[in-house]
């Protein structure tokens, strides 16, 4: 989406060096000079209503975050990915590998969810609510705001000699990056291992946790790496959702937008000209102060159109609403709006494609809920031991041997008996006379299964098993018996 401004002011943003042809701005990146070379953006403070309401959203959500590994319901985390075990919390809910169809409609459920927030609202998850942008604009940004001043410090910064002054700063500046970077990686290495296995790990001798230390280590390089010197890249080259936005997006989406009907023809304000003067010279709203380009994280110049590097972060509306307060112009010259709104005045609307995607995520969630409810908290694999056909006993019954595992997915021990629910016959587990299931944990056991030689029917027979809990039936499994062939 791009809109068909013809701007009249070539101005750059970057210093005469690096001038921008506006015919061909999507031949360039924002971030990269003609060289190749990384061109360091130094985005100026923002300020604005926007800016501050991001700013509460951000509080809250960052408290999420980080207390995401500590915060336990029903004694389970709210959100841990442990990859090494294979189990999953997600709202206290623990899933196992058994619950592979349930994960995957979750999964499609996130992902259509996503689509149809993309459709309608673009980006707005880049600049509101995605870790990446809250860690770097509220937290890391502020810092740096705080030790090295607004833009124009921080680039004479970059541009002065080393002297102790600077050296104190950058010294100053790269220990609070490192060590929250070190906070960030170890609440990410919470979300995989567990707040409990990380303080372990923390507290224990750490010889008997290398891989564990190292993992400490890597992740806090990363993230230092990530905020102290890739920044925006991260948003520009590697997120897969910021590529595949463009497919997503079209006239109808609410985008962060410059209103180029208004805005056009673009010309510098002089003190003695009228708003009158001014319209009758043919020109709009904008004063082409660049303020919007001053304070972009990105880089980038709204006024060029919809572009993938644009995170939605508003910033460029508060700074373009500042400047319209101080000419005298209603404030939304750059505001969330889609091209059918700028164009055509049009307001939003629940679109058909829009219909589309809510049908199939209303049937995505049906099903999940389903699943989810229908769900036993014991699941149970009853297979015939591998090479065992049948034995006969000394009173003519005929006996099969059976591997069982049952996996507890709940959070308290689960005390189990089997019963034969089809048939009448004998079932032992064996080791021990009661059968419990420690919580998120799994039990194996052999069982046998006698039965009557005038009970079969045929050379199988098809068992049914009931898994029961203090006389309710948890879990049901069927399998087969094998007897001689007669
Ligand atoms: S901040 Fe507003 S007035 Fe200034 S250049 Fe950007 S769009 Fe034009
Ligand atoms: S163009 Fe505006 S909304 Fe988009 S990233 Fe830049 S400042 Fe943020």
């Amino acid at each position: 989406m791009n809109n068909t401004s013809q701007p009249s002011s070539n101005a750059d943003p970057h210093g005469p060096a690096q001038q921008v042809n506006w015919e061909d701005f999507r031949d360039h990146l924002a971030t990269a000079d003609k060289q190749g070379n990384r061109r360091w953006i130094y985005p100026k403070k923002p300020a604005g209503r926007w800016y501050d309401r991001r700013t509460y959203v951000s509080w809250l959500l960052l408290a999420i975050m980080f207390a995401g590994p500590f915060i336990r319901i029903n004694g389970n985390p709210l959100l841990m990915i442990d990859i090494v075990s294979r189990r999953f919390s997600i709202l206290g809910q623990i899933f196992w590998p058994q619950d592979t169809l349930l994960f995957t409609v979750a999964m499609l459920v996130f992902v259509v969810g996503i689509i149809i927030f993309t459709t309608a609202f673009g980006r707005l998850w880049c600049g509101w609510t995605c870790p990446q942008t809250l860690l770097m604009e509220m937290v890391f940004r502020k810092i740096e705001y705080a030790i090295e001043g607004d833009h124009a410090e921080q680039k004479a910064l970059a541009a002065s000699p080393w002297t102790a002054a600077k050296i104190r700063k950058k010294t100053f500046k790269h220990a609070i990056f490192l060590t929250l970077s070190f906070v960030i990686g170890n609440t990410l290495l919470s979300y995989i291992i567990g707040s409990d296995q990380l303080f372990h790990i923390i507290g224990d001798d750490p010889r008997k946790h290398t891989v564990g230390l190292i993992f400490m280590i890597l992740f806090t390089l990363l993230f230092y790496a990530i905020f102290a010197r890739f920044r925006e890249q991260a948003c520009t080259f590697i997120c897969p959702y910021g590529r595949v936005q463009s497919a997503i997006l079209d006239e109808n989406t609410l985008v962060v937008a410059y209103d180029y009907k208004r805005g056009e023809k673009r010309a510098p304000l002089h003190r003695e000209q009228t708003a009158a003067q001014r319209q009758a010279a043919g020109f709009g709203d904008c004063v082409a102060c660049r303020q919007c380009v001053a304070v972009c994280p990105t880089g980038i110049d709204i006024r060029d159109g919809t572009q993938m590097e644009c995170v939605n972060c508003t910033a460029c509306i508060d700074a373009c609403d500042n400047i319209m307060d101080k000419v005298g112009r209603p404030r939304g010259l750059i505001r969330f709006a889609s091209l059918n709104n700028i164009e055509r005045g049009e307001k939003q609307h629940f679109t058909p494609r829009m219909k589309g995607y809510s049908v199939v995520l209303v049937a995505l969630i049906s099903l999940f809920l389903f699943l989810l409810f229908t769900r036993s908290d014991v699941q149970t694999t009853l297979l015939r031991a591998p090479g065992a056909l049948f034995q006969k006993t000394a009173d003519g019954k005929v006996q099969n041997i059976y591997t069982l595992k049952l996996v507890n997915k709940t959070s308290h021990d689960i005390p189990v008996e089997l019963k034969l629910d089809n048939i009448a016959g004998k079932l032992t587990v064996m080791g021990s006379a009661e059968l419990t299931v420690p919580k998120e944990k799994l039990a194996q056991s052999s069982v046998i299964v006698e039965l009557a030689p005038d009970k079969l029917t045929g050379a199988t027979t098809k068992l049914k098993v009931g898994i029961y809990s203090k006389g309710k039936l948890l879990d049901s499994v069927n399998t087969v018996f094998v007897g001689p062939r007669e």
